[in-house]
Parts: structure tokens; sequence; C-alpha cells
């Protein structure tokens, strides 16, 4: 997909981004298109998840407030490349495609995912705008031994990089969800793009709710938005800068230290730690007290056989209160 595809539609996003109403001549004058072609280029718009209502006589207006990605505020703080796409099939997708051209730590960022996707093959709802979709392209020195860990390490980054901003609460599920009382706040799904040498190259990618609509379909458990937490919308280039910065050195930290040091802070930010779950393994199931994770990774429970660990990328945690 093109970037360069949209360009009327971002245009009319950017113009209501503005606020107020916007009447569809003014509209199709500004960007030199028919009253017509407005109005189909806005119901376009509607359908990717954007809220905009019509009145009789004052025009289109936004339902809710729009603070796009801003590429020149992302230039001016962030130190890796990176391409912001508005719209794209999966940032993770995008990523996967070019690996072979890219440098670790390149970050493709979008506004809006039209197949965005969570593990096993689920569907990320990824309405424009309102949330958060990042990837990043990361090659690990250490192999693929150290992928497990990677991805517990990266829902560390993701955490302290919320709490630097002074929003408080953020948990994580095993292996790799964010969690705000009991609901989902973030997803991150990392795949492998193939080996070069001794190294595993990755695809990190992470998908966090910001201020999506409460009535949006296709999600099946709790979730919560950013937004929710803080009461006051929070500033999306601002959060993107922070993850990608703190994403960037938690890696480095973790390829030079190892999971040593990491095992303590993911402890803390534990949501279920001394909390009865169930670990769901295909037709299998496992009860225990989640007990936090070892230096691989691994998930560790208190069972009456005694404590056990798991791991693997097939494994689901649920609570079990
Ligand atoms: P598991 O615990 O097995 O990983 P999961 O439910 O956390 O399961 P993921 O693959 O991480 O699974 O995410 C996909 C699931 O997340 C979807 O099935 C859907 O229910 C939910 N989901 C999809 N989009 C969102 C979103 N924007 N916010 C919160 N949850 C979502």
């Amino acid at each position: 997909m093109k970037p360069q595809q949209h360009t009327v539609k971002l245009s009319l996003l950017r113009a209501l981004s503005k606020g107020g109403f916007h009447s569809g001549e003014e509209l199709g004058d500004e960007l030199g298109i028919s009253r017509a072609a407005v109005s189909k280029h806005i119901k376009g718009i509607q359908g990717w998840g954007v809220d905009i209502f019509r009145v009789q006589g004052k025009g289109y207006q936004l339902a809710n407030p729009l603070q796009l990605l801003d590429e020149s505020v992302l230039n001016s703080s962030v130190a890796t490349p990176f391409a912001l796409i508005p719209v794209i099939e999966s940032t993770n997708q995008y990523i996967l495609d070019n690996a072979r051209e890219l440098d670790s730590g390149f970050v493709c960022i979008a506004e809006y995912q039209s197949k965005g996707r969570g593990r096993r093959g689920r569907e990320w709802i990824s309405p424009f705008g309102s949330n958060l979709y990042l990837s990043m392209f990361w090659q690990l020195e250490a192999g693929m031994a150290a992928a497990m860990g990677l991805s517990l390490v990266v829902g560390i980054a993701i955490a302290e990089a919320i709490e630097k901003l002074g929003i408080e609460g953020i948990k994580l599920k095993w292996p790799n969800d964010l969690y705000h009382n009991d609901k989902k706040l973030a997803g991150i799904l990392v795949e492998m793009s193939g080996q070069a040498g001794g190294a595993a190259n990755l695809v990190i990618g992470i998908g966090m709710n910001l201020s999506m609509d409460e009535n949006v379909d296709g999600i099946t458990q709790p979730w919560t938005s950013l937004n929710q937490i803080t009461q006051i919308p929070v500033d999306r280039n601002k959060l993107a800068i922070e993850i990608i910065k703190t994403l960037v050195s938690t890696l480095e930290d973790y390829e030079s230290f190892g999971m040593n040091q990491f095992v303590e802070r993911w402890n803390r930010l534990d949501n279920y730690l001394g909390r009865k779950v169930k670990l769901l393994m295909g037709a299998k199931e496992i009860e225990g007290i989640a007990q936090g994770i070892n230096e691989q990774g691994a998930i560790l429970l208190s069972t009456p056989q005694g404590m056990q660990s798991f791991i693997g990328g097939e494994i689901s945690l649920r609570n079990n209160e």
C-alpha cells in the first residue's frame, strides 16, 4: 500500500481536527474537489472508525477531538529512523515486508490498521486516530533463545514509559499484555522475520488504546484506554516518543545484561502476582497461584504439586478467582 494514497481523506481529517463545523463547500474548495466527492470521502473516513456527524446548514464535525501524529514533532525527538504511514494494513506486516532494508531500531507508526493482528491470527481492533499502533524492528544479537525474554522486557519498557508520563496503576499480564484494573490497555505481538548469523530479526508490535469509542465492536474481553485512566487526553506524539525512547534503551540493556535485572521489574508490575489464575494450553488447563516469572521468562505457578514453570507462545493466562 502506497503512503500517498488517501491524501484527500487525510487532508479532510486535518481540516476537521481543527474543531468546529466545516461545510461541504468549504472543505471542497480547500481541497479542490466537489461537495459530492467530500461526502464520498467522509463516508470512507467513517469506515476507518472515525465518528463524524453532519448537521444540515452547518456541515461536518468530528464527534470527538482528534490529535493527529505529527511527523515533524516525532522527527525532532526520536533518534531512530521511522516511517509514519497513516493508513496501513498492519505495522508489523510493513516491517516484515521491508526487513531486508531496515536497520535495527526502525519504527513504523500508523493512525489506522485495516488488518491489525494479535496473537495466533486474532484481530487487533485499530480505528483511526484514537489509539497507538507502533512496530519496531530489532536484531537480537543473543538469538532466538532470548526472544521469549525480549517479549516480556518489551512489556516492562512500555509500562515504565507510561509511568514516566505520570500515569499510575499500569500492570502486566504474562506474557505480554498491559492491563489497568484488570482490563486490557495494550497488546504486544512479537514476530520473527528471520535469522541472520546468530542474530534473530524480530518485529515488536504494540497496540495501545488511547481514546477508543466505548461502543467499538469486536473485542471479546474487558478493555480500557489511557484517556479513561487519566480522564484527560494524553498527548499522542509525546506518548509515542516516550515509548520509542524507552523501548530502545530498555532493549539495549537487555542485550547487555540479560534477563537478570528484569525479573524484579516484571514482578513489581505483574497484575496477577499472588492471585489465582489458570493457564490454557490447548485442551489442557492448569490452576495455581501466580508467583511472577523466572530468568528464562517462564511464568511460575504454585500448584498442589509444588512450584511449576511454564513457557511458550501457545499459553494463555486467565484470571481464576
Ligand atoms: P491471550 O491471553 O491468549 O494472549 P488475548 O485475548 O490477550 O489472549 P491477543 O492476541 O493478545 O489475545 O489479542 C487479541 C484479542 O484482543 C482479540 O481476540 C480481542 O478480543 C482483543 N482485542 C482486539 N483489539 C483490541 C483492542 N484494541 N483493545 C483491547 N483488546 C483488543
